[in-house]
């Protein structure tokens, strides 16, 4: 597809003027995808914001939303000397309680990077001795592919393959945060790649119940700029509504085929959300019926008492309490190189992307 429009500069300006000219007091938008977060900083767009928008970032990566207590099992598991730990490459250094995967490897623990689950039920076919486990960190986004994984896995009869699911869902998240009285949300800039799967629907209650206009859009500079313009003019003709600018991605109805998959295979459980907490109904539990690949039941492990890591203000970053530079570590001691939180570890997490992108607490001493 060619997305030079959705890069035009000219385009751009004539939407940052179109922005500029909304009548709004003052406002805060929040995304919850961390290609958004990105987008955002890369493109320097929140300099191109009147004086009354503030743009926040939310609990959109999902690496930086995994609580301690998740990140502790993935390494009790790699602990286990049958098992070979696998996982994408961005859960490697997200620090646990006391440890991350990355040093347990250094350690001697055998845990390995894959690009895809599939390659995980390959390795389980080529190490029919070992127990493989696979670490499913994400959001609606890669949750069919879990699920696809997990039936393949069943229809070939690959009993050491197996997965410690600590997937999440985003709708309940966001209510979550606008009924916390610490948050001021005016609207949402709804994430594409997740809205792919489950479409606008889901988002509805925002609108209906909450009052608050969200807009889902895609990642180039023009897509942003116009969900952003779309939920001031939303705000300023007092409408709350669930729009969709990122036609080109995303129906109404979301993917019905990944949806039913996703359905059979998982149920919602409640899941503990770093900063937020834990909110029912938000995680994606592996159904009775294929409990054989659920690594939590087949190989129990007892992690440690989770600890929180000290001085780390993911938490409040995540919830759009505090922007990443406020945190005292920022670029002081926590940087993408050595990362003291998951919010730097992740190239979509917030304070790895003002770190990347943007000058902000550099000049300060
Ligand atoms: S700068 Fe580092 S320590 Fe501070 S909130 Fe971000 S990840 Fe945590």
């Amino acid at each position: 597809m060619d997305l030079s429009a959705f890069r035009d500069p000219t385009i751009a300006r004539g939407l940052i003027e179109a922005i500029n000219a909304t009548e709004t007091g003052p406002v805060k938008l929040m995304e919850v995808c961390g290609t958004h977060t990105v987008s955002i900083a890369k493109n320097g767009l929140r300099a191109v914001m009147p004086e009354n928008v503030t743009l926040l970032s939310g609990p959109g990566c999902p690496v930086c939303v995994t609580a301690n207590h998740d990140i502790d099992t993935a390494i009790e598991f790699a602990h286990r000397p049958e098992v070979i730990v696998t996982t994408f490459g961005d859960m490697m250094k997200v620090p646990g309680s006391y440890s991350s995967l990355a040093r347990e490897k250094a350690d001697g623990r055998d845990v390995r990077i894959v690009y895809s689950p599939l390659d995980a039920i390959a390795l389980a076919q080529k190490e029919p001795d070992r127990q493989v486990v696979f670490i499913a960190v994400g959001f609606e986004t890669t949750a069919p592919l879990i699920a696809s994984a997990i039936l393949r896995a069943q229809s070939e009869h690959i009993d050491n393959f197996s997965v410690f699911c600590a997937h999440k869902t985003v709708p309940a998240a966001l209510e979550a945060l606008i009924n916390d009285p610490d948050v001021q949300i005016d609207g949402f800039i709804l994430p594409g790649h997740v809205s792919t799967i489950i479409g606008s629907h889901p988002y509805e209650f925002l609108a209906e119940n909450y009052h608050v206009p969200g807009v889902i859009t895609g990642f180039e500079p023009v897509d942003v700029l116009q969900g952003v313009y779309m939920i001031l003019k939303q705000l300023e003709e007092k409408r709350a509504e669930i729009e969709i600018a990122y036609h080109r991605g995303v129906m109404p109805e979301g993917n019905p085929v990944a949806r039913e998959m996703v359905e059979r295979v998982f149920e919602p459980i409640d899941a503990d959300w770093r900063g937020i907490g834990v909110i029912p109904g938000t995680g994606l539990g592996i159904r009775e019926e294929f409990s054989a690949f659920d690594a939590a039941k087949k190989l129990p492990v007892t992690p440690p008492e989770p600890k929180e890591i000290k001085g780390c203000q993911c938490g409040e970053v995540l919830r759009g309490m505090t922007l990443p530079y406020e945190c005292k570590l920022f670029a002081r001691g926590c940087t993408p190189e050595h990362p003291i939180g998951p919010c730097m570890v992740s190239s979509e997490g917030s304070c790895a992307a003002y770190y990347r992108y943007t000058d902000y607490g550099r000049t300060e001493s």
